[in-house]
Order: C-alpha cells, then structure tokens, then sequence
C-alpha cells in the first residue's frame, strides 16, 4: 500500500467518507483480473494529497457489474474530484494480429459506468465515465495514452540535475530535464474532477453503474471556482528568507522544498535574486557580474488561482494575494511576446550576437528556446549558454530571436568581440511592444586590417553549436578538439578531417569557421593540440593511463610524435593551457616541431595572461625558439565562452580569409593574444615573427605601437625584451600610440605587453603579442640558466618514461626514448658548447661525452 503526498494540503477540500465495497487490501482477493489483484498490493491506501487536493482513502467502491450507491449526509460543492480507475484490458487482436476497429490501447471513449449524482430534492445527474476521458487503466501500457479530462495521481515537479543533487531517483538525463510528469505506476489511480452543474443544491449520494470494473478509491468535495486540476502560466516572485535562515534546495522526491511548497501548484524553481544596477545600467561594463543577494531569491510557479503558499514555519498566503505578506512580492510575468532582433550599423541583416537580458528584479530573461536555468557543469550541457561566474547569464542568438517579456523595464547587454562596441540598454516594454531591433556598431578597424581572432581550444560543442558561439563572440575560428577521457570519447564523430565548417566550401559565409582537430593527452607527459590537420584522426587521441587514456593504456605514442604526424597531415601544433602539464613538451619546442603555444583562460573571465606561463614561454625566447603565442579557452561547459582569451593573427598580405590562411598566419608568428585589448606592434616597421639582423656593434631599433580598446580599459603598454620590462608607459583607457628607440647591442627579442584592468577588478596583464628576433651577429641567442630548466623537464620525462609509465612494445619504447634522448642530446650539446657545466642523472647520463669533457666525473649519478 502506498500513500501519495505531492504537497501540502489545499484547505478548499474536504474527503468524502465511502462506505465502499471492500479495502485497498482486499482488491488482491477481489480484483477481477490478474493485473488488478496482482497490483492491488501498489494501490494508494490511507491519507493521500494528490495535486494538492486531501483524499482519504480508507474503503473503496469496487463496481463490477452491478449498480452501487454511496449515501452521503447533503453537502453542496461545486466539484467533486475523483481518484478512480478501470481494470486493464488488453484490446482484442484477430488471428492476424491487427484490432479492428480499434479505440487505441486506451479503448478511447468505451463508456466503463454511468456515475449518477443524486441530490437532496430527489433530481438527478448522469455522467457518462468514458476511457481515456474521464477515467484510464490502472496500469499504462503504452505512452501518448494518457487521459483528456483527468490527470495522473501524482503532480508533475521539478528535478535538481543529479550533480547539484546526489542521491535524487532520477537518472542523470532525466534530471537535466530539471522537471518530471511521474505518472506510471504499478498502479494508477486517475484525478478526474466533475463540475456540479447544481452548486446550490445538496449532493445526497452517487450511484456508479458499471458497464466494466471501476474502482473508486476517494472522493473530495472542494469550494474553488474553476477546474481545480488546471494551473495557470508561470509567475514569479521575490521571495525574502527571515535573516539567518538560509535556503535549502534539497527536493524531496516528490520535488517538493522544506521552505516554500504550493498546494494547488508547483514551485518551478528558486534561482539567486541578482542585483543589478539598473539605474546605471548603460554605464557598466559588458559582462559584469551582479551581486548575489544571499536571503533573497526569484521563485518562479504555476498554480491554480486559488493555491495557496505554504511556509516551513506553517503560515500560509495566497497565491492571488503576494505582497500581502513581504515575504512574497510578486513579479510582472514574462507574457508579451517580443521579436527581438540585433543588425550592424549600416545591414538590415541580423548579426550572431551575444544577448543577456533581465527584468526589474534581476530575473533572467532567456529567449523561448533558450535555458531558463542555464547548467555550467562539466560535461552535461553543451547549449549555447554563458554564465559568467555563474551569476551572469546569458546566450548566444543568430541575431534574430523570440522572447517572452515582462511589461516595465527589461535591461539588455548585447556583444559580439572585441571590435564592436557592447550595449547595456534598458528597453521599456508595453502591451504595444512586438519587436526591438538593436544596431551594433563596429569601432576598432582590425578585422579591416587583416586580423582574424581564433579560439584554439574548445571542446564538446557541435560543430554548429560553435560556428554559433564563435560568430557570437566575433570569433572567426574556433577549433573545436576531440578527445579522449579515459573511456569518454568526446567530438569524434565531428572529426572528418576535412571539413571546415562556415566556409564557403561548406555552404556558409566563410567569416566564422569552425574545424575539428584534437587535443592529444598524456596526464604526465603533457597534452598537444593537433589543429586543422587533413585526413584521419591522429590516434590514440590518449596514451599513457587515467585519467586522460583508460587504465592499462601503454605510452605508446609521444606528444613530439603525434606533433610530428599532425604537421605530416597539414596542421598546426599548439602546446595548449602553456605550460601545464609542463614534461615532454620541452623536446617538443627544441626540436622545432611546435607552432605556438597557448595562453588559456579556461572559466576565467577576468585572470588575464597568466605571469607563470609568459615566465615559462620566455625560457624559450630566450634560448632562441621563437615559437609564438596562441590563445584558447579550454572551454568544457558553459562557465566558460568562447574567446575568453583570443588569438589575433594577421593574415600574410593579400590572402583572402580562410581556414588554411589563418593556419599561415599562425605559423608567420605575426600574432597576440588577448582579453580586449587590440595591438599593432612593429620593430623596425616589421611585425612580430619577424627577424631582423644586426651586424656586430648591435644599433637602435624604432618600436612602434597603436593600441586600442572597447572592452577592458587599457592602464600601461611594455616593452619587454629578452624577458624583462624595457619600457614601460601609462596610457588612456581607450585608444593610445607611441613609440621608443630601443638600444640593442646583444641578440635580443622583443614584443609587447598591454594591462588594463576593469574598475573593480585587479590589473591584469591584458594583451601580449609574440616576439621581433633580433640577432645580433656574434651574440647567440642562448640563456643557459633557461636552457638548464628546459633541459631538467626533458629529463624528467625520460626519467618518467623509463620508471613508471606503462610500457608498450620494445620497438615503440626504443623509437620513443630515440626522441626524448634526441632532443635532450641537442639541448646538451648547445649548453657544453657554450661552455656550461650541468649535473646528470643516471637517466640522461652520457659516459661517450664524459671521455671528451672532464669536468665531468665518469659515472657520477647525482646532480654536481
Ligand atoms: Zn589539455
Ligand atoms: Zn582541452
């Protein structure tokens, strides 16, 4: 036996006293058919509240084949809600399996019983019951059966994702639904509520003449106006908690809260209350957080005009009446629908944008087929949402949407990069309002100089999915990387190695591509990106172990090898979220087989360019690599967007944009990277990649510089060469250009480095482009304290390599430790050479070397 509690009891009801034919028990005796009796044991029994509405089940009608009356002592009501069913019956086949005619599984329309309402004055009222109408099987069947005029026994809830609550009932898939209709059961009783056509007349009885077996297990009388099993559209509401108490979440598993519960309806969600500023909204920065009220919150519902709420501490409020109570203030609901459109100055043609949008208490706004409650959690929801710091939500629109709107005042952020300048707007929507176009306006000239942004490092998205966000964010490349997570192989199927999609060649307009590449993992050795490769996956995509390949995978492969194969197959190799984990990639970088390397954001909007991996990239510059900067997000959920951090390349003079010119633009080291601001930056009147040799006596260098920003405002631009800051000059927040003479007289690099910072945020190290080499003859271009870290990575991950990973076949161990000696040898032989002295391990120890250098000591296995 099991009671149904779905909520609190609505106090408009009353449980009806059945004299019955028999128990819930008995039905296992008495049930007319196997289902009925086998199930009888599932029935609800006891105390029940089904949609809000009080049953008490304790004797139940069983009509089988002859009329049973129920006398009551009068009452009057205007409904009468029943909680009923039929026996299960399968519909008759012929000997070919078909059923003809048929009403459905269902048996639609097949009158089961009359029920006759008797009144006091001696009239009646017959009500015919008809399947799938009034009254279904106690058992379902079938899906898409369900009845017209009743409804489940148990009201539909709403579901917290399996993540935000472990140990929910609900399958992980299920619970990013964020919202459930539990309506099978073993036993399946139907809430069919009769409206009395004689309110003013005393009911006396009811008589149920059945043409089929029928169970009645409660009947209630309620004092509401209309159908009490129908609710209304969603509403919301401020909802204030009494200082030091705080919100619980946690659902029963009936999706109810301990703290605020509706009876006659359901709470959909309570979201943080955001505290925007609204009165200064168009003066505030794209992006920027609110503040989180912590007692208050956005509690959003559907109800039946008269639900009622009810609170932890027992008091109650009527749904038709917040603001009564202050803990309760009602919001305008979001009912007008609006064309919401956003163009560039000068096109009628919609535009791909970011949008946000929020009513007068904060509330999000999102488009009629956008999440309402956005998920930011790792691997469970790749639509195309932004929440930044999870507190400020947003989405990515095709530059045409439909949006239901509240009437008053709704705020709008509206962004597309870095270019074009942001909007916060504040739009007054009325009764009269359909459609709201917005004009972006691009300011900053790059793209028209050549430029084109890229995002090297984006997972799980579809492909379409990220053409989208990248347009969105003015990304015009993003790479989205398959991968491999231990047993999870993630984009794989989006790889073809061949297709860019948003090219011309692919049906689109060629601004904003999207290619799928892979990101190669080892979890000590260190991760690779293989981006815009041609012909098959590079795999295995993971080698080595968990938790990036599977457990037992052996080392089988190498990051310098797979960099090899990738630039064999046409792409480009980036040493992603540079320079962590920081092992094999080292050997990589010396021996010339990577392209870039990349600053990440991942989540971080507001971190800038880490210091730690510039310090780790300067090591390289140093000793002569001038491999240049990347930069990518790692984007794995919707806490990060796209282009967080982005990469600038300039296209080589007259190319036309396209996926393979923007590879060439990478691989010329004509790059930046950047949260907002934009560089032009020049040595000598030639860009960064380029060399410029000096003879002996060295000289002086003219840098020039022009920079600009719509988005973070701009503090200081350095110099920095051979690693350390040259020059260093504060400038305005917006736009700035100047230039220094610069004394070399040593091989030397050079490139620039820009800080901004928002108003309330910490400086951050804002854009920072790739180096202009300066030889100089006779100076090499060789730091042997760098040199020496570089060298102790490779031998830590021979070291590795040799001890603890997993070991593959001889000959792939022999191949592989080839290239790990290899790039060690030549990174050794530069440091002798240039006469440094260095300690060995037993690992990379070189005895044949020792014959020729003495300062060495034959055999000596620890460091000196
Ligand atoms: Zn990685
Ligand atoms: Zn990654």
């Amino acid at each position: 036996m099991s009671e149904i509690h779905d909520g609190p009891r609505s106090p408009l009801f009353t449980p009806l006293p059945l004299t019955g034919t028999c128990t819930v028990k008995t039905l296992a005796r008495k049930g007319t058919s196997d289902a009925m009796r086998n199930n009888a044991a599932h029935a609800p029994n006891g105390p029940c509240t089904a949609w809000g509405v009080p049953f008490d089940i304790t004797r139940v009608i069983l009509a089988v084949d002859k009329p049973i009356t129920e006398t009551w002592r009068g009452f009057k009501a205007p409904w009468l809600v029943f909680m009923h069913t039929t026996d299960f019956v399968y519909p008759d086949r012929n000997k070919d399996g078909f059923i003809s005619p048929t009403r459905g599984v269902g048996r639609l329309n097949e009158c089961v019983a009359d029920y006759v309402f008797m009144y006091a004055d001696g009239t009646e009222v017959a009500v015919p019951i008809l399947q799938r109408r009034q009254i279904g099987m106690l058992q379902r069947v079938c899906w898409g059966e369900v009845c017209f005029e009743a409804v489940g026994p148990q009201k539909p809830h709403p579901v917290r994702s399996l993540t935000d609550q472990p140990g929910s009932p609900f399958s992980w898939g299920q619970s990013q639904q964020r919202v459930v209709q539990a309506d099978w059961a073993p036993w399946v009783n139907w809430l069919w509520a009769w409206e009395n056509p004689h309110p003013s007349k005393p009911i006396v009885g009811l008589r149920v003449e059945p043409y089929a077996p029928v169970v009645i297990s409660a009947v209630t009388a309620g004092k509401v106006a209309s159908m009490p099993l129908r609710w209304e559209t969603r509403k919301k509401a401020v909802w204030r908690l009494p200082k030091g108490e705080s919100f619980d979440p946690t659902l029963s598993p009936q999706g109810v809260l301990k703290q605020i519960r509706l009876d006659l309806g359901q709470v959909i969600s309570v979201m943080p209350k955001f505290d925007y500023p609204n009165d200064r909204w168009s003066d505030t920065y794209n992006n920027k957080t609110p503040e989180v009220r912590p007692n208050e919150f956005i509690v959003e519902y559907t109800a039946h005009p008269e639900a009622r709420f009810h609170f932890a501490d027992g008091s109650t409020v009527p749904a038709s009446a917040l603001g009564r109570r202050k803990a309760l203030v009602p919001l305008a609901p979001a009912t007008q629908r609006v064309r919401l459109r956003v163009v560039e100055k000068g096109s009628q043609k919609p535009v791909a944008v970011k949008l946000h949008v929020h009513g007068e208490a904060g509330e999000y706004l999102a488009p009629v087929d956008r999440h309402r409650i956005p998920n930011p959690q790792w691997f469970e929801d790749y639509s195309v949402d932004f929440l930044n710091e999870r507190k400020h939500f947003c989405t990515y629109i095709p530059g045409e949407t439909v949006i239901d709107l509240p009437l008053g005042t709704v705020y709008v952020e509206i962004s597309k990069g870095l270019e074009i300048k942001p909007i916060r707007k504040a739009v007054k929507v009325t009764a009269a309002t359909k459609d709201v176009t917005f004009t972006l306006e691009r300011v900053l000239p790059w793209r028209e100089r050549g430029w084109v942004t890229a995002d090297t490092h984006v997972h799980f998205l579809s492909p379409p999915t990220a053409e989208l966000e990248g347009a969105g964010e003015g990304i015009n490349v993003v790479n989205l990387l398959a991968s491999q997570w231990g047993e999870l192989m993630t984009n794989v199927g989006d790889f073809d190695g061949k297709t860019t999609f948003g090219s011309k060649e692919a049906g689109g307009e060629g601004e904003y591509l999207v290619r799928v590449g892979s990101e190669n993992r080892q979890h000590t050795l260190g991760h690779i990106s293989l981006v815009g490769y041609n012909g098959p996956l590079i795999a295995p995509m993971c080698s080595g172990g968990p938790d990036e390949a599977a457990l037992g995978d052996p080392v089988a492969i190498l990051l310098t090898e797979w960099a090899q194969q990738c630039r064999k197959q046409g792409g480009v190799v980036v040493i992603p979220h540079f320079p962590n984990p920081r092992a094999e990639h080292a050997a990589t970088i010396i021996t010339g087989n990577a392209d870039a390397i990349e600053m990440a954001s991942w989540g971080w909007h507001y971190g800038g360019i880490d210091p730690y991996s510039l310090s780790d990239w300067y090591r390289y510059l140093n000793c002569g690599h001038f491999i240049p900067a990347v930069a990518g997000t790692d984007k794995m959920s919707a806490d990060t967007s796209v282009g967080t951090v982005r990469t600038y390349a300039k296209l080589p003079q007259g190319r036309e944009f396209t996926y393979d010119a923007w590879k060439d633009a990478v691989r010329s080291g004509n790059t930046f990277v950047t949260y907002g601001p934009l560089v032009e930056f020049s040595v000598e009147g030639k860009p960064a990649g380029s060399r410029i040799a000096m003879s002996h006596s060295g000289g002086t260098v003219d840098v020039e510089w022009n920079v600009a920003s719509v988005t973070v405002p701009m503090s200081r631009v350095e110099l920095v060469v051979n690693g350390e800051i040259r020059e260093s000059k504060r400038i305005k927040p917006k736009q700035d250009a100047g230039h220094w003479r610069v004394k070399i007289d040593k091989s030397s690099w050079l490139a620039l480095l820009v800080r901004g910072h928002y108003p309330d945020k910490h400086e951050i190290v804002a854009a920072h482009t790739s180096p202009v080499a300066v030889p100089v003859e006779g100076s090499t271009f060789f730091a042997a304290a760098d040199a020496l870290t570089i060298l102790e990575q490779i031998e830590g991950a021979i070291a590795y390599f040799d001890t603890m990973a997993t070991r593959a076949d001889d000959a792939a161990r022999k191949r592989m430790r080839l290239v790990l000696t290899g790039a060690y040898r030549a990174l050794h032989n530069r440091l002798h050479q240039d006469g440094h002295d260095h300690g060995h391990t037993h690992t990379t120890d070189h005895p044949e070397h020792h014959a020729k250098n003495k300062r060495h000591a034959p055999g000596n296995s620890r460091r000196s």
